[in-house]
């Protein structure tokens, strides 16, 4: 079965947590325009340079290269369908995407909406870092790198952390956030597609209330 849907949320709500888990389940594909960007900034190309400082002050690159970078994606298809995690941004995103699923025949089956309250981002995002090798999520706090300096997932041992998260950094994402993202929460109200779940649960508790939404 193909489903479509948005994971809606400031930075740190835990979207790429949970895209990971549906894709594991349901063999959807993951659509992240942050990774995207971040693997353009490592590939070392034209656009990755131009974006990096934005990236870095916590500033939305333009719509014109994150649309293009979803067109792309979307033309190679997904027989489970897509996740769109920090995509869209904009109301002028979220109409392109309307533009480019219609165009393939293809439509939204759910936009979820993930609360968070904005103190439990800022400690989840200062205090994050990932698996170098397969991005597994790791807290400071609530689930430390392993003592034997090895991934949990896959085993790896290098570590990284997003040099756009610190707390600078982050006060400016969710600024963006604010200001030009959560319209889209009327935004699909008003288009009947919006669910919403309480995004500070523990990672399985998320991931049910979202199966429950998905069916
Ligand atoms: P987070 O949701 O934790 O802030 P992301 O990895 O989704 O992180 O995005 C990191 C950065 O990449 C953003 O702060 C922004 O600079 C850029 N970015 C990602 N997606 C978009 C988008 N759809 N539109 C504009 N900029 C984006
Ligand atoms: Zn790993």
């Amino acid at each position: 079965m193909t489903t479509n849907i948005i994971l809606l949320g400031p930075p740190g709500a835990g979207k790429g947590t949970q895209a990971r888990k549906l894709v594991e389940e349901r063999g959807m594909v993951q659509l992240s325009t942050g990774d995207m960007l971040r693997e353009a900034q490592a590939s070392g190309s034209e656009m990755g340079k131009k974006v990096a400082a934005v990236m870095a002050a916590g500033q939305l690159v333009t719509d014109e290269i994150v649309i293009g970078l979803i067109r792309e994606k979307l033309e190679q298809g997904s027989e489970g369908g897509f996740i769109f995690d920090g995509f869209p941004r904009t109301l002028a995103q979220a109409d392109a995407l309307g533009d480019l699923l219609d165009g393939m025949g293809a439509k939204l089956d759910a936009v979820i909406e993930m609360q968070v309250d904005d103190e439990a981002l800022v400690s989840r995002i200062t205090a994050r870092s990932t698996c170098g090798s397969c991005g597994e999520v790791y807290n400071d706090n609530t689930k430390p790198i392993p003592a034997d300096g090895k991934c949990t997932n896959c085993g790896g041992t290098e570590f990284k952390r997003r040099a756009d998260d610190n707390e600078d950094s982050l006060r400016q994402r969710l600024m963006e956030y604010y200001k030009k993202t959560s319209p889209l929460i009327g935004y699909y109200y008003a288009k009947g597609n919006l669910s919403s779940v309480n995004g500070l649960g523990e990672i399985d508790a998320v991931q049910a209330e979202i199966a429950k939404i998905l069916g």
